[in-house]
């Protein structure tokens, strides 16, 4: 199976706190995978690290056929931009700029020509076509995390990690979203790794991974969202929790 990111033996401390313990994890392309596990368990140091946005201490994470973690910081953000999109629970938007800057300026950061057709798809898809024009904060929560959608695809990354990103919505808007995030990958074959803590949200992906005290416990194949609670309250209490502050 051919993989958009893979991390070998990843270590990332900090302090005395061990956050990724000699990780080894390949993110199959084309696959919605979910990462879940209770609060603390390095789910966000994770997708850092796989996304080029920290450098662990140590091992190799492999994006684009390099190892991210060997780059220099201009090299890594040119290969991020590239290959990489992030999703954030707090949306993340600039407030002074229009939807359409938003969803655009990692590609004018980058020096790249933004593709019409393909933003134009995006954004029918997500339905913001009328809202392009307006600040971020004219529009609603799940507006704003789809604008952000649209922005983390707009270079067509390889692969897409959402961190949270139903996290601060309603349950429709969240609906939404998690529908969304399952049509780009049957749709437009994009590759999406998700961190949620809602056994129904992880019940949308393909594949579940299982974090605990910063390893990968557990690798799940369409598991159903009740056997992801039963496994999740195996680990502790932290894994039912709805809300945890974005990191
Ligand atoms: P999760 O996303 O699963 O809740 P994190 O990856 O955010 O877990 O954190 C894993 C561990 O690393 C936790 O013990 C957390 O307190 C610690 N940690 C994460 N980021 C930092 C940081 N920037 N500074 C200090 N400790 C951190
Ligand atoms: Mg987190």
């Amino acid at each position: 199976m051919s993989h958009v990111v893979t991390l070998d033996q990843v270590t990332r401390t900090y302090g005395d706190v061990v956050a990724l313990d000699e990780v080894t994890i390949g993110f199959p392309r084309g696959r919605f995978v979910a990462v879940m596990g209770p609060s603390g368990s390095g789910k966000s140091t994770l997708l850092h690290c796989a996304a080029a946005l920290d450098v662990p201490d140590s091992g190799t994470v492999t994006i684009g056929g390099v190892d991210a973690a060997r780059l220099s910081e201009t090299r890594r953000t040119e290969l991020r931009r590239k290959h990489v999109g992030f999703v954030f629970q707090a949306y993340n938007l600039l407030p002074a700029i229009t939807v359409e800057q938003n969803i655009t300026l990692p590609l004018r950061l980058a020096g790249a020509r933004p593709d019409p057709e393909w933003l134009g798809e995006l954004v029918d898809r997500v339905g913001l076509r009328d809202r392009l024009h307006h600040r971020p904060g004219e529009l609603s929560g799940g507006q704003q995390q789809r604008a952000a959608i649209v922005r983390a695809l707009a270079a067509r990354p390889d692969v897409v990690f959402a961190d949270e990103p139903t996290g601060a919505l309603d349950l429709r808007s969240a609906a939404e979203v998690l529908g969304l995030l399952r049509e780009l990958v049957d749709d437009l074959g994009q590759s999406v790794v998700m961190v949620t803590h809602d056994p129904a949200a992880a019940a949308r992906a393909h594949d579940t991974l299982v974090m605990a005290d910063g390893k990968v416990v557990d690798l799940l194949n369409g598991p159903s969202a009740g056997d992801l609670a039963a496994r999740l309250s195996d680990l502790g209490s932290g894994g039912l929790r709805l809300v945890e502050g974005a990191r």
